[in-house]
């Protein structure tokens, strides 16, 4: 079971990790990266002890196909915010 769910808006960009961190109890960071994230990972696991969270996120955020080509502009589709 995993430890906690915790919103990617809730937890830090990490430059030296390259990762996205969030608190662990252990005194160590929930780690994890963009690749994984684009790849629909949603665990972030703690390297020091054995737990780990359920990451939540909107998956196409990370979509690799959103971050390029976008000098294209024939490609952009009307944006529909709720
Ligand atoms: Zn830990």
């Amino acid at each position: 079971m995993s430890y906690d769910d915790v919103e990617i808006e809730d937890m830090q960009w990490n430059e030296e990790l390259q990762a996205y961190t969030y608190p662990c109890p252990c005194g160590d960071l929930f780690q994890i990266t963009k690749e994984e994230l684009k790849l629909g990972e949603e665990i972030a696991r703690c390297p020091s002890c054995s737990l780990y969270i359920t990451v939540i996120y909107n998956a196409e955020d990370f979509a690799e196909n959103n971050s390029k080509n976008n000098l294209q502009p024939q490609n952009r589709q009307p944006v529909t915010v709720a």
